[in-house]
């Protein structure tokens, strides 16, 4: 007898950014020598002020249920950091808290999209995206950029790749995997498209807003532009600024009928994230900032380095990322010279020759190129390049 699985899940492929980062642990775990270049979190521990509140919470007793789309105090937090970093102003029932902005974007999804509908995606893009769209039943459409374009989408582009069908649009500034950041001249030719489009909407995800480099400035598209806050869904979150991956808090913010129906995605699915996380969170977002710019400016040594040293490697060309922690090299000519008829031949060929874990660029819509993420401390970075030019010299 056939035991059918549902079509939905048929569709979809597991996370590869989380595959790659298995693998790698695993061989390490056998005993294997591995340079990790694949993890896409901070190399960091989580700040001692911010575990010392989740110790304290405990104590506290604050080891219930929370109210499903967070504590009120999170989400005060939560209006603070809007207030303070982006001037922007949102009620506490405009915010929701979620276990990771993964969750976020996947409840964001269930809540907008319908069988058929489309949502556009800028390519290259987060991994999960395309699969997230595909569980919800919806068709992804993808919007391609080129290392020579930046990566960076123009509104033309933007323009051509909406249909009556498409319903939503996610961008995510600063990029996972390029690391490309969209301009306020970008944001201003996207609002002047959606402008003209009423039924889309779109969910900006912000999550590595704090980590830039060059003192290049963040702006999203609320703040650029304001009419349109009733259709755009900020999506943020602690994992990547404050190195708290493994808390799981992330949050979303806009639209009352958007967060109202991701709460009842929520309420049916997850209920509330960690109450001892989120008292985490509270700390991460109110107290103390100075970990972050110690952190990325660690992150920004390592990006000057990595960049440089792709960049010196036959058959690799590397655009500098303006933020993140990760860059997307081209390694056509690499691939080619090492007669590798992919790039994910190619991450395999790393892995296998040079016992250096980097995930294929294919997963992030963007075939010939390899995703390195330097969330991982110098030496590691240095090693993996002296492995990379052995091989390729
Ligand atoms: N968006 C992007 C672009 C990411 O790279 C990540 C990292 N996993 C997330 C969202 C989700 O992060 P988290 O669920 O840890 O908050
Ligand atoms: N965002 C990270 C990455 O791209 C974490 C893994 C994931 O959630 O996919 O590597």
């Amino acid at each position: 007898m056939e035991r059918a699985l549902s079509k939905r899940v048929g569709r979809c492929e597991p996370s590869a950014t989380l595959a790659v980062s298995a693998t790698a642990r695993r061989l390490r775990a056998a005993g294997q020598e591995i340079i990790d270049w694949s993890a896409g979190e901070p190399d960091f521990d989580t700040p001692e002020n911010i575990c010392d509140a989740a110790i304290q919470a405990i104590r506290d007793g604050q080891t219930r249920y929370t109210s499903v789309g967070g504590t009120p105090a999170l989400r005060a937090a939560i209006a603070h950091k809007f207030h303070r970093d982006n001037k922007l102003h949102f009620e506490a029932d405009q915010i929701l808290v979620s276990a990771g902005a993964k969750q976020a974007l996947y409840n964001c999804l269930q809540a907008v999209i319908d069988p058929g509908d489309e949502v556009v995606i800028p390519a290259p893009y987060w991994a999960s995206y395309p699969d997230m769209v595909r569980l919800a039943g919806g068709e992804p459409v993808f919007l391609p950029t080129t290392l020579k374009q930046n990566f960076r989408p123009t509104a033309e582009q933007l323009d051509q790749a909406i249909s009556p069908r498409t319903k939503l649009l996610i961008l995510n500034s600063p990029s996972n995997p390029c690391g490309a950041m969209l301009h306020r001249e970008d944001l201003e030719g996207f609002a002047r498209v959606l402008r003209a489009h009423p039924h889309v909407r779109v969910a900006s995800d912000d999550i590595y807003e704090l980590i830039r480099f060059d003192g290049v400035p963040f702006c999203n598209l609320v703040q650029v532009a304001p009419d349109l806050s009733d259709r755009v869904l900020l999506i943020n979150g602690v994992s990547k600024a404050y190195a708290m991956t493994g808390w799981r808090i992330g949050y979303a913010a806009g639209p009352k009928d958007i967060i109202d129906a991701m709460l009842i995605v929520q309420s049916q699915s997850t209920s509330n994230p960690s109450s001892i996380a989120q008292a985490a969170a509270c700390a991460a977002l109110l107290e103390d900032q100075s970990s972050v710019p110690d952190m990325v400016a660690a992150f920004e040594q390592r990006r000057n380095y990595i960049v440089a040293a792709l960049n010196e490697l036959p058959g690799i060309t590397c655009l500098k990322p303006d933020g993140a922690f990760y860059c997307l090299p081209d390694v056509g000519e690499a691939m080619r010279r090492l007669e590798c008829p992919s790039d994910i031949e190619f991450a395999t060929l790393l892995l296998d020759q040079l016992r250096l874990a980097v995930v294929p660029g294919l997963p992030f819509g963007s075939a010939e190129h390899i995703r390195v993420s330097f969330a991982t401390d110098m030496p590691t970075l240095e090693e993996g390049i002296s492995r990379l030019r052995d091989l390729l010299d």
